[in-house]
Parts: C-alpha cells; sequence; structure tokens
C-alpha cells in the first residue's frame, strides 16, 4: 500500500486551477513548490459514515491507489503522491496537457485508418500491460483517453481513471455493475464473473465509434442501450462506414464477441493484420481508408454537450446521478 502522507497537501504543492472534476471530486493544477514542477491533484472526497451516499469509501481510494501503483507504463498515468486529511485523499498524479484524443481527433480535417491506428496501438499497449499485471480498467471510454502532449507530432495516449480497476485474483470471481452504459459489456450487465475481457469489448465499442462517429448499441435511453448490448444488436450502418476497410470491421467483429472468452486479447489484438499488416497490400488498404470524419466530429459534439449537461445537473444534485455509471453500484 503506498505511503499516504497525513500532512496537508498544501504545504508541499500550491494548487491551481480546476482541470476537469468527476463524480467524487476535482482534478487540479498544482505545483511542487520545492522542484516548481507541474502537476495534477485528483481531490477525492471521502465518505464521513457508512450511511452517506456522498464521497467515497477510505477501501475503494486505496485500490485505485495501489492499482496506479503497480501500474508504471508509458501509456498510463502515473502516480506520484498521495496526501490523506479528514475528508479527502489527493492523489498527486502526472500532468496530462493535450486534452482527450477525441476532441483532438475532431479538430483534424481527416485521418487516414493508418493515423488512428497508431492512437490505438498506444491505448492496446497499455491496457495490455495492466492486463499482464492482471488489473482490468472496467471504464474504458473517450473521456478516459487523454494525451500527453498534442503539440507533438505524435502525441502519447494516457489512460486515466483507475476507479472502477479492479485487480483480479486467481480462484476469486469478481462481479461488478459499475461503469458507462455505451462502453459496457454484455458479462457487466448480467452480473456475470468479469476478466479483462470487458475492456477488449469497451476498446471495440472506441474503435467503432473512432471508425464511424457512430455507437453500436446506442438506443434512446440506458435501458434500450443495455438490451441492444445484451442482445448483441448491432450492425455496420453502409452509410457511416463507407470509407472504412474490411480489416477494420474484422477487428471490430473479434472485440464485439459476446462470450468474453472468445474475445481476442490485447496481445492478439496487437497483431491482428489492421495493426500490424503483413502485406503490402494490407498496408495500403489501411492509408486508401478513413475516419468518417463529419459524422465524428458530431459524435463529439453532442458527448461533449451531453457531458456539460450531466456535470450542470449534478452540480444542482446530492445524489449519484445514474444507476450503472459509477462505483457506486454494487460489487463483490
Ligand atoms: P469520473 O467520475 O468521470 O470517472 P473521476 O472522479 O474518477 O471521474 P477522473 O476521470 O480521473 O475523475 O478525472 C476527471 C477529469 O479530470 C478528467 O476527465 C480529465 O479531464 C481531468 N484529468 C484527470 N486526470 C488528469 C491529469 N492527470 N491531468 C490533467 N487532467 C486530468
Amino acid at each position: 500500500m503506498a505511503q499516504i502522507k497525513l500532512q496537508n497537501v498544501e504545504d508541499y504543492y500550491e494548487i491551481g486551477e480546476v482541470l476537469g472534476s468527476g463524480h467524487f471530486g476535482q482534478v487540479r493544477a498544482v505545483l511542487e513548490r520545492a522542484s516548481k514542477v507541474h502537476w495534477a491533484g485528483k481531490f477525492l472526497k471521502l465518505r464521513r459514515s457508512a450511511s452517506s451516499r456522498l464521497g467515497l469509501e477510505r477501501k475503494s481510494v486505496e485500490r485505485e491507489v495501489e492499482i496506479l501503483q503497480s501500474l508504471q507504463h508509458a501509456n498510463v498515468m502515473a502516480l506520484r503522491d498521495v496526501f490523506e486529511s479528514r475528508a479527502e485523499v489527493v492523489l498527486i498524479v502526472e500532468l496530462i496537457s493535450g486534452g482527450e484524443l477525441f476532441d483532438f481527433i475532431a479538430e483534424k480535417e481527416s485521418l487516414s485508418e493508418e493515423e488512428a491506428i497508431e492512437f490505438l496501438k498506444q491505448i492496446l499497449m497499455g491496457v495490455g500491460f495492466m492486463h499482464t499485471k492482471n488489473i482490468a480498467h472496467f471504464d474504458l471510454k473517450p473521456e478516459n483517453i487523454m494525451l500527453a502532449d498534442k503539440t507533438m507530432p505524435h502525441p502519447h495516449i494516457k489512460i486515466i481513471d483507475f476507479g472502477l480497476a479492479h485487480c483480479l485474483k486467481q480462484g476469486e470471481e469478481y462481479r461488478s455493475l459499475s461503469g458507462t452504459p455505451q462502453y459496457i459489456a454484455p458479462e457487466v450487465i448480467n452480473y456475470e464473473p468479469l476478466s479483462e475481457a470487458a475492456d477488449i469489448w469497451s476498446i471495440g465499442v472506441i474503435t467503432y465509434i473512432l471508425l464511424s462517429g457512430l455507437s453500436p448499441f446506442q438506443g434512446d435511453n440506458d435501458e434500450e442501450t443495455l438490451k441492444n448490448i445484451v442482445g448483441m444488436i448491432y450492425e455496420f450502418e453502409e452509410n457511416y462506414f463507407t470509407q472504412t476497410s474490411t480489416m477494420a470491421k474484422d477487428f471490430i467483429e473479434k472485440l464485439l464477441v459476446k462470450d468474453p472468452i472468445e474475445r481476442m486479447t490485447a496481445d492478439e489484438c496487437l497483431v491482428h493484420p489492421w495493426i500490424k499488416p503483413l502485406t503490402r497490400k494490407q498496408a495500403d488498404n489501411r492509408s486508401r481508408s478513413s475516419i468518417n470524419m463529419k459524422s465524428f466530429k458530431k459524435f463529439n459534439a453532442k458527448r461533449k454537450w451531453k457531458r456539460q449537461c450531466e456535470s450542470d445537473q449534478e452540480d444542482t444534485e446530492t445524489k449519484p446521478a445514474s444507476l450503472i455509471r459509477r462505483r457506486l453500484s454494487s460489487s463483490s
């Protein structure tokens, strides 16, 4: 377990602007007083009493800390320090200044599959690394895929938010109903034992959206979305996939597989010919095919708008926003 410091975080770090906020607190820019190095501070509110519905259980924060500590990888947000006071825990983490991958892509005029794959590869490497440590993220979605520095010619992916992540132990079953409807695997909804394969499903959904600007299982409401996922009701709508290669669709089809055992693993994904072409023809196909930028931009604008509405709503509510959205849901 991390050495949690009981001193006041402000003795060591100057607290700056808000960078983002989640269901349990804010992420702010912080400046280390001694070194003058910039970091980010994730301020997590602790639950005051067992009966309270606000804030996080200390156990849950400890789990996030322990997981982050065991994940040192170029594509995973690094943890530097942890502070605890009576009401909150502050995680000092690397500052990720490039914003979300989806926002970066949405600003572009066009993007070939080949270019999109460079990002996807990094996501797969970060996730593959977690999986070698038996850790599953369980909340992979566009909001949790950021860029270290978007001004670099080849921006670096950073996976964030390990609030739902879990270290899976051999011989122990883990079930959880938490996650974000659009991105969760059927076994989550069915409350079945979970494995790392649930992350692979989410990567399948993310890839589908990235290429088409459509969300494969999206219904008119959460209930309908969950029904579509369990019923495997999705298709490659012709109008949206005109610029997509057959290999890309094949890749997605091997991720959006109902039986988690039959899904490709992260390592298998990395050697799928769409990601790692074996022939000249396969490589050419990827550079000729492109993402549906018009539709993608629309999807991204809608996503940002929805998130803004949700956060405005949560500001005025005291209760957790959604049944199957965050780590409040039952887990065992
Ligand atoms: P949620 O409830 O949405 O899961 P959370 O409380 O677990 O959120 P995070 O998702 O970790 O919090 O962070 C919230 C937001 O803060 C992110 O969407 C992102 O915009 C920003 N953020 C998180 N970590 C960093 C970082 N290391 N550097 C810069 N910004 C960050």
